[in-house]
């Protein structure tokens, strides 16, 4: 049997960790971390999303600030929100819920985040911080990804690792912290996307197969070596009337087949996608502490 590597047990760690810290500020009399979330429309995952964010910020002790706007919300209403709230002291994270409709430039939205409150890690200054090296807020899944590696005591020097997917978000900071002089890192990384030939070939090269491509069960065993690390950050609704809810959760792996083959894997649900919320709660607490833009 292969290890479960367990992100929603770690992330229960990660938030009990960061709660006794804010106790700590709290006996020190220092500020509480307060994350601001703007929520842009009705967008039934997103509403679901930022809920969890929020609710995770009372579980911590932290305080939050929900700011929602019309759907309708012009393009320069909402970078007036985004300033005021980087010109707020009282305000150490902002995080603004994407997608966005299709009328508001992103780049121009994420662009106006101060990097120093940019606790997403999207800006161009937190991207190009991580890639050098230097201390950054560093996007919440690729770092909850980093932080399970890590505490799973998984090697990674001198490995070959393999990445399904280029997104800003997920597949393309993931390989630059994992080929960087780090540990976890010190891999030989391929990059893969919708372009790339070969790619079972390439994917059974992998003694670390990171997959987030969006495509459900589309890894099956075939494409895996025997005794790869196997992490599976896609997420899929799908219709099971056995449910009561009316669904299940997927990933982007075919679980059963791959973990026969896997030394280690993630499961959906309960792997990667605990770990992200808890990864944003950490870069909350590193800004109300200064740790990252020290002055
Ligand atoms: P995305 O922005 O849609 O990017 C998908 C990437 O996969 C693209 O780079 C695309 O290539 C590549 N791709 C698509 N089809 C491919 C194929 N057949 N072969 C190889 N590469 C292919 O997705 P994302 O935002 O990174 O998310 C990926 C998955 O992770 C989704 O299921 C999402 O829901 C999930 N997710 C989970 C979490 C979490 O907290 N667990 C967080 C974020 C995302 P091109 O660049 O060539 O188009």
């Amino acid at each position: 049997m292969p290890t479960l590597i367990n992100g929603k047990a770690t992330s229960e760690k990660i938030k009990t960790e960061i709660a006794q810290r804010v106790s700590e500020i709290k006996t020190e009399g220092g500020k509480i971390p307060h994350l601001a979330a703007i929520l842009v429309g009705s967008d039934g995952a997103s509403q679901t999303y930022v809920g969890a964010k929020v609710k995770s910020c009372e579980q911590v002790g932290f305080e939050s600030t929900l700011v929602r706007l019309e759907e309708t919300v012009s393009e320069e209403e909402l970078l007036k929100v985004v300033e005021d709230i980087n010109q707020n002291p009282d305000i150490d994270g902002l995080i603004v819920q994407l997608p966005l409709p299709k009328h508001i430039s992103v780049v121009k939205v994420t662009d106006k985040i101060k990097p120093e409150k940019d606790v997403d890690g999207f800006t161009p200054a937190n991207v190009g911080r991580m890639t050098l090296g230097w201390p950054a807020y560093v996007a919440a899944t690729p770092y909850g990804i980093v932080e399970l590696l890590k505490r799973y005591n998984i090697e990674t020097s001198g490995k070959h690792c393999v990445v399904i997917g280029r997104s800003h978000i997920v597949g393309s900071p993931m390989s630059i912290l994992m080929a960087r002089n780090d540990n976890p890192g010190n891999c030989t990384v391929t990059l893969t996307h919708s372009r790339t030939k070969n790619l079972p070939e390439i994917a059974k090269t992998a003694d670390i197969l990171i997959v987030a491509l969006g495509k459900p069960e589309f890894v099956s065993a075939d494409m895996v070596k025997e005794g790869a690390v196997v992490i599976d950050v896609g997420i899929h609704r799908i219709e099971d009337a056995s449910k009561k809810s009316g669904f299940r959760l997927i990933g982007d792996v075919k679980f059963d087949e791959v973990a026969a083959k896997a030394s280690a894997i993630t499961p959906v649900p309960g792997g990667v996608g605990p770990m992200t919320i808890a990864s944003l709660l950490y870069n909350t607490l590193l800004a109300a502490e200064g740790k990252i833009y020290v002055k």
